[in-house]
């Protein structure tokens, strides 16, 4: 079987999949092709330069709408909407609420506050399983990566698994593993990615409540989503995505965008992505809730530990070698 063969294969076994799953929106089957086949690089210069402005007008307090708009990324958001197939569902839902930075993008799908329920659409699997890795968070971390992702990101790295199918099943037996894995003092906690996590929460909500019970707050659990925090706080968002959210104590949040990828960012690919301290964040919400203020005038609080590379590698070993270091 060519190359061709095995996509078109590929192709249909989504669309069965899509098309035999329960609650899934009847508008998301319109085009199942997987984006990454359908590649238009004038689409993404053009998206380049409208997702930057756009984060910086939203820096600046402007809605993302407004930024959007602002930066000329409404033609592309259509333009990619009738090639690529993806869509902004919440287009009409919420004018102008801040839909977290680089959001809606034209590249990936951007559902409709509850539009996505795990409850109905997760399978109950397990992609990948990782032990004792240091790349997914800080410290020594076990990583679960869930089966499922509809976002549909442009060259998302892990499109093999964006079927709710991929992998194994759910087990007693793995749940115990993950357990037994977090028992070594070494071990600073667990690692949620995907595939989506906010859409396998009968899964996880399983896996921390067991975490939680076993080890309380001692062991941490960080969780890559492509939600952005302000969706998940829209009105409307299925409880068990904020169940999750709050047993979590850092959240990654937001799409994978090409045009702001940049390799010199810590545990994210782009840079309209967060590392988020959840409970600093949520209690921040509490206070401005108590203090009479809308919660969501409140952005996320940023992890303080955060430390992005400032320069690439070979910058930064050209200046030190520049300046002497390892001559005699
Ligand atoms: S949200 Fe993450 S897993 Fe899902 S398509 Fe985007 S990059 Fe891939």
């Amino acid at each position: 079987m060519d190359n061709k063969q095995n996509a078109d294969v590929f192709d249909e076994g989504m669309r069965r999949k899509f098309d035999l799953m329960p609650g899934f929106d009847k508008d998301f089957q319109a085009d199942p092709t997987p984006a990454f086949r359908k590649t238009d690089p004038h689409a993404m210069d053009n998206l380049a330069a409208g997702g930057q402005a756009g984060s910086e007008a939203q820096s600046a307090g402007a809605s993302s709408e407004g930024a959007s708009q602002a930066a000329g990324s409404l033609p592309v958001r259509e333009k990619a909407e009738k090639s690529f197939g993806h869509r902004d569902f919440a287009a009409h839902d919420l004018p102008g609420y801040n839909r977290g930075p680089g959001i809606p993008y034209a590249f990936s799908n951007n559902p409709r506050a509850g539009q996505w329920d795990a409850r109905k659409m997760s399978a109950n699997r397990i992609a990948s399983y990782k032990r004792f890795v240091v790349t997914d968070g800080e410290g020594i971390r076990n990583s679960i990566y869930v089966a499922g992702c509809p976002f549909r990101c442009q060259n998302c790295w892990n499109a093999s698994i964006w079927d709710f199918q991929a992998g194994h099943d759910f087990t007693p037996a793995f749940e115990q593993a993950v357990i037994d894995d977090l028992r070594p003092s070494y071990v600073e906690g667990v690692t949620y990615l995907g595939g989506e996590p906010m859409l396998n929460t009968p899964v996880l909500l399983k896996i921390s409540n067991h975490i939680r019970q076993e080890f309380g707050d001692t062991k941490n659990i960080w969780c890559w989503t492509g939600y952005t925090w302000e969706e998940l706080m829209r009105p409307g968002t299925t409880p068990d995505k904020t169940a999750l959210l709050g047993m979590c104590d850092i959240l990654i949040d937001g799409r994978y965008i090409e045009g702001l990828k940049d390799s010199r960012l810590q545990f994210r690919g782009s840079s309209n992505q967060r590392v988020i301290d959840v409970k600093k964040s949520l209690a921040a919400r509490r206070e401005a809730q108590e203090q009479g203020l809308d919660p969501n005038s409140v952005a996320p609080v940023i992890w303080d530990k955060l430390h992005d590379q400032k320069r690439v590698i070979a910058e930064a070993y050209r200046k030190d070698r520049d300046a002497g270091e390892g001559r005699d």
